[in-house]
């Protein structure tokens, strides 16, 4: 299903559709109540910006400083092309150590390779430890939003898949009971995993440690009581000095739930005695969108979600909808890059109101980029034929005044004397509208009347 039917099938719950356009609504008013309360807000935003930028143009110089700083910590660094390859030294990674079985924290990146699916064939027993990725994985469905995993699900959906899996109570979805009988399914999981794979928010060059935020502590638990700790990171996480943290982790907390700061920013640096720390440095198309001018500052993004829950296409369509690892708009700016074909679809969900680019903490164009992702799709010829003819014909209208005069009123007449033309449902901009009475005269008609009068 492309986005539009897979859009269409969400907001045929129109209880679920409402309620989670609000609930996003809220977590961004959360978030400019954060925002406001910090005068040099925009003056955090743009260094964090730049300091994206420098990092994007010295990209190799920083991550292999990086990688220095992290062998002298003792941390084993690998490199990975592609998903499939980091798929693989995980897998490696767990066969050297004897394990069957690894808690994983939250890690997009990890969505992105598929990493699951292929351990799981591989046999091995992963389990997510972050309450909200926990629950789409007992679902068996993938994340819908970057930040809150399972924020499609309502209470009592969560309390009946932890009822089948976990043994709770019939019926009940308190969320504070729902909460501890997750939190001791999982407490077991971490006492008796001997491997912990965590994602990478932050990795500084400078010291080749890395930041993980979380606002549960599952990552800490992982990796701290586990004998392996793999952590798993896109090359665009690299930040150059220490300092920089205090910009992003500002930024990031406020952008991403209204909170001053992550529960838990955990810095690592080193493996503790008898530990082995790995950090798999993972391309996966990242040095393509590098290359493309257009577009290599959507690299810029640190996750925090704020694009989403601003954009009105993503609150109204749910994260599913995208069919990518990484939804609303800067998933859809992200997919083209990594398979034009099957995300084409993507940059046109998005009313190019620009609300993505307001919000964003690193001031990311979002929707310039969308705008532009579709003309390289057309370009390209990823674009639907009837669109593009469709497109071709307003042009010629448009450029035209007498054809745009007849146009007008052409419409007009037909939508008074024959509504059902357009007003059907074959068409689908007017399934979910209602018609619009039909103006007697056009703008034009009624301004060159009242400048005769
Ligand atoms: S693009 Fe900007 S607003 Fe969207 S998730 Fe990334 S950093 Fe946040």
């Amino acid at each position: 299903m492309n986005h539009s039917q897979a859009a269409e099938e969400f907001t045929h719950d129109v209880e679920r559709t409402t309620w989670h356009d609000k609930t996003l609504w809220f977590v961004r008013e959360k978030r400019d109540k954060a925002v406001f309360q910090i005068p040099e807000w925009e003056a955090l935003r743009e260094a964090g910006s730049r300091i994206k930028a420098h990092a994007l143009s010295n990209l190799d110089e920083y991550l292999l400083e990086f990688e220095q700083n992290a062998i002298r910590n003792g941390v084993k660094v690998h490199w990975a092309a592609d998903g499939k390859e980091h798929n693989d030294i995980v897998l490696q990674i767990l066969q050297e150590t004897g394990a069957t079985q690894m808690v994983k924290s939250k890690s997009m990146l990890t969505e992105e390779c598929h990493l699951n699916d292929f351990l799981i064939e591989k046999g091995v027993d992963v389990v997510d430890t972050d309450l909200g990725e926990r629950v789409v994985q007992l679902a068996k469905e993938p994340p819908s939003h970057i930040v809150m995993p399972c924020i499609h699900k309502k209470k009592e959906e969560i309390g009946a898949l932890f009822h089948e899996h976990l043994g709770t109570e019939k019926g009940a979805s308190d969320p504070k009971y729902l909460a501890e009988a997750a939190r001791q399914h999982l407490r077991e999981k971490f006492m008796t995993r001997r491997a912990a794979l965590t994602g990478v928010n932050f990795a500084v060059a400078e010291t080749g440690g890395f930041v993980v935020c979380t606002n549960e502590g599952n990552a800490d638990m992982g990796a701290h009581l586990a004998d392996v700790h793999i952590a798993s990171m896109g090359i665009e996480k690299i930040i150059p000095k220490a300092r920089h943290l205090g910009v992003f982790l500002r930024l990031l907390a406020r952008s991403a739930t209204g909170q001053p700061i992550t529960t838990y920013s955990s810095h690592f640096h080193r493996p503790r005695p008898g530990q082995t720390m790995h950090i798999i440095i993972v391309d996966n198309g990242r040095t393509t969108q590098l290359g493309r001018p257009d577009f290599r500052n959507s690299l810029k993004c640190i996750r925090c979600g704020a694009c989403m829950n601003t954009c009105p296409v993503y609150r109204r369509s749910g994260g599913h909808s995208y069919h990518n690892a990484v939804a609303g708009p800067i998933g859809s700016i992200l997919a083209p890059n990594l398979d034009m074909r099957k995300n084409a679809d993507l940059p046109f969900a998005s009313t190019l109101c620009g609300s993505c680019s307001n919000v964003c903490p690193v001031k990311i164009d979002i929707h310039d980029q969308l705008y532009k992702w579709r003309q390289v799709l057309a370009a390209e010829g990823y674009v639907d034929n009837s669109k593009k003819q469709g497109m071709k014909l307003m042009a010629s209208v448009l450029a035209n005044p007498k054809l745009f005069r007849f146009s007008g009123k052409a419409g007009r007449t037909v939508m008074r004397l024959a509504p059902f033309s357009v007003s059907n449902p074959l068409n689908p901009w007017y399934k979910q509208r209602e018609m619009p009475e039909p103006p007697k005269e056009s703008f034009r008609e009624w301004y060159v009347k009242r400048g005769k009068s």
